[in-house]
């Protein structure tokens, strides 16, 4: 179907300096936990984005040079002729759709404490590193200069490796942003102190960046159009006057906020397009094309921007990730087809963890090299056969869905009558609801496939499985909260809980409340569910302490970015916190609590409790059908009922299970090699 004209705006071409970028899609930069080791995963990655439409396809942020490394996070380098080649692949994957490639050219300054060079770090002063303590030294003039010709030299191998825009990073309080900033950089030898002294080394890598590769590429900048110093405002004008000093020699800019955790907002907090009341004001004073993001996923809110003169791109990173085919899905009037992103920032964990991204609603993010999975294009099954799924959840939807697309004849049976699973209750948490599009994505895509039958209220029992004859049977049963406390402190569990005061995040979630008085949950899984469900609880009214064993609420959540903002949010909802305590037992009418460190015990008023420790599988009907491994040609289980996880496990192991059904499983390894000439 051809697209609908109104969204022209989104497909004109847009003249950037020297180059031009085929429509209005633009990848942004964005992490990916590949970086320079794992260099075909990362050109695979890049390439399905400009497969999939994206008009300009960025890379990660690029060190430079041995100067500055961001050991052990994964980064892209540029740092010598075996990354040219390197990069020159993602480049040339990026060109073979008609993308432009651009490259955020790096240097940590004093966040990076160069772990792996065991280079000194260098900074605009000297400080403290981000992870280590460990102090940058002071950049004198010489090391200015040393900078300088290294960025140059950068800039010209990222041409050389065939990017078509190359940045300036002076934002996300690294290097450039340290010398912008008016509380960091008090230097007195002309490159910090006034306003115009912390910009002339912004100025100068422009004015050279330009002069070394102008011709050819383009220059662009990242920077934010707040006062660090300020957050959300410009009070002094300092980044008016920068935009301002810089507009001639810039050819885009990439503008964003210094608020990491808005930027990067999950849905729980915020929306689609926050940033644009920020972009807005500068872009006026530009008249240069202009980048921003804001989790875009829907084609209306695009078209609004470009439309409305916000920006003259659409600048996306998750939205890319969890759908690399959006600009083609609006271009061929699919609009029904996109995969949007519901914000849960799984795929930033992954690169806070060192590991490649993996994303919640795209299973093949991250696999594209390494399994060979398209994210639109499952291939044909060699024989069609009889598929029984049992369970919609997130596992067993993603599963029909892919062996539906292989052309299999697929009967999906749920014991409920909404499909969704975990979801249905999960996305009734505060904040949670843009998850439910996992489950909307999948049915919608289920009900286009003649050959997949969903039956709802149908609790499948072994006998049935039995009687329907499936050729192959994939049981995606879920999993249920544990009220034994089982979990990380308590292996066993803790006797005591066993408890008519002790409720199951699954029974709170269906409504089920304990008697009146304080409600202690207890935090041992430290990813959202304890702290969703005691901000739920506090907003009804009711007395709630949260007890964790971490030193923080909702630990895990630092790596998904919402960790302080979880944080913030129980401590205004009155939620009283207390970290670095088990809940040991429960006593009559008390909890007894144990200091994690020292044993110390201390006892609370308890009329409700609630372990959100681990979960059980439910995995009876597959234990009991594996007693009859003649009866199918296979038979597994899937998601949360082989192993409970996030919602991104589940759903790649069901897309896992369905496409490696009868055929040969290829796992390639991404690693550099030693050289066998020497
Ligand atoms: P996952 O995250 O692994 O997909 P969920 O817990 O979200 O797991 O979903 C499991 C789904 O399986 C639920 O919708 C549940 O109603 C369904 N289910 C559980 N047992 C049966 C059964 N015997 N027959 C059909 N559906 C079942
Ligand atoms: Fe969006 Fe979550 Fe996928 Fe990241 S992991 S792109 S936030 S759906």
């Amino acid at each position: 179907m051809p697209r609908e004209p109104r969204f022209d705006p989104l497909f004109q071409p847009l003249k950037i300096g020297p180059v031009t970028a085929p429509n209005r899609f633009y990848q942004v930069p964005h992490c990916t936990g590949m970086g320079f080791a794992m260099p075909e995963t990362l050109a695979a990655m890049r390439k399905v984005k400009a497969e999939g439409g994206w008009g300009v396809v960025c890379t990660e942020y690029c060190s430079m040079d041995p100067g500055s490394d961001d050991h052990p996070a994964p980064y892209a380098t540029i740092w010598d002729q075996g990354d040219v080649r390197n990069m020159a692949k993602v480049a040339s994957g990026v060109h073979a759709h008609g993308a432009l490639a651009g490259i955020e050219l790096w240097h940590g300054g004093f966040r990076s404490a160069n772990l792996l060079s065991r280079v000194t770090p260098l900074g605009p002063i000297s400080q403290l590193t981000a992870t280590t303590p460990v102090q940058s030294a002071r950049m004198d003039l010489s090391d200015i200069r040393e900078y300088r010709r290294a960025h140059k030299a950068a800039a010209l191998r990222a041409r050389e490796a065939g990017f078509d825009i190359i940045y300036v990073y002076a934002a996300h309080t690294y290097l450039l942003a340290q010398f912008l900033n008016r509380n960091i950089n008090q230097r007195d030898d002309g490159y910090g102190g006034s306003l115009e002294g912390r910009i002339r080394l912004v100025r100068e890598l422009l004015d050279e960046t330009k002069e070394a590769v102008g011709d050819t590429c383009a220059v662009a900048i990242r920077m934010e159009v707040d006062d660090e110093v300020t957050p959300g405002s410009d009070p002094r004008g300092e980044k008016r006057f920068l935009l301002e000093s810089i507009r001639d020699v810039v050819d885009l800019f990439d503008l964003t906020i210094s608020d990491y955790y808005q930027e990067m907002g999950v849905s729980r907090f915020h929306r689609q397009g926050s940033l644009e009341a920020h972009i807005a004001e500068m872009k006026k004073l530009v008249g240069k094309p202009v980048v921003s993001v804001g989790r875009y996923t829907s084609p209306e809110a695009m078209l609004n921007l470009i439309k409305s003169g916000i920006t003259d791109l659409v600048g996306a990173a998750r939205p890319s990730i969890a759908d690399p085919f959006i600009p083609n899905k609006i271009r061929d009037g699919r609009l029904d087809d996109i995969r949007e992103c519901i914000g849960c920032n799984i795929c930033y964990a992954s690169d806070g963890q060192g590991v490649p991204l993996r994303c919640t609603q795209n299973p093949s993010m991250g696999e594209e090299w390494r399994r060979g999975w398209h994210p639109e294009i499952v291939p044909a099954a060699p024989k069609r056969e009889r598929a029984l799924v049992v369970g919609a959840g997130p596992a067993g939807l993603e599963a029909a869905l892919t062996l539906g697309r292989q052309g299999h004849e697929v009967i999906l049976a749920e014991a409920s009558r909404e499909l969704g699973g975990r979801l249905l209750a999960e996305t009734k948490l505060p904040g949670l609801q843009e998850w439910i599009r996992v489950r909307d994505y999948r049915a919608h895509q289920l009900s286009k496939l003649d050959n997949v039958t969903i039956y709802r209220e149908s609790r499948m029992s072994a006998a049935d499985v039995l009687e329907i004859g499936a050729d192959h049977v994939l049981i995606a049963t879920g999993s249920h909260w544990r009220k034994s406390g089982s979990g990380r402190h308590h292996l066993a569990g803790e006797p005591s809980f066993a408890d008519p005061r002790t409720l199951s995040p699954d029974e709170i979630m269906a409504g089920k409340r304990p008697a009146p008085g304080p409600i202690v949950i207890f935090d041992d899984e430290e990813y959202y569910m304890a702290s969703a469900l005691a901000e739920m609880l506090a907003k009804e009214g009711l007395q709630v302490v949260y007890v964790t064993g971490a030193g923080i609420v909702s630990a895990w959540s630092v790596k998904t970015a919402e960790q302080s903002l979880v944080q913030a949010r129980l401590i205004e909802c009155g939620v009283e916190i207390i970290v670095s305590h088990s809940v040991e037992a429960l006593a009559p009418q008390e909890a007894e609590l144990a200091c994690v460190y020292t044993g110390r015990t201390r006892r609370l008023p308890c009329a409700g409790f609630i372990p959100v420790t681990s979960r059980e599988p439910d995995d009876a009907l597959w234990r009991e059908l594996s007693a009859e491994p003649d009866r199918f040609h296979s038979l597994q289980r899937v998601g949360d009922c082989k192993a409970p996880g996030h919602i991104a496990i589940a759903v790649h192991d069901g897309h896992r299970a369905a496409r490696e059904l009868g055929q040969p499983v290829v796992v390639k390894r991404d690693r550099p090699l030693v050289d066998a000439a020497e």
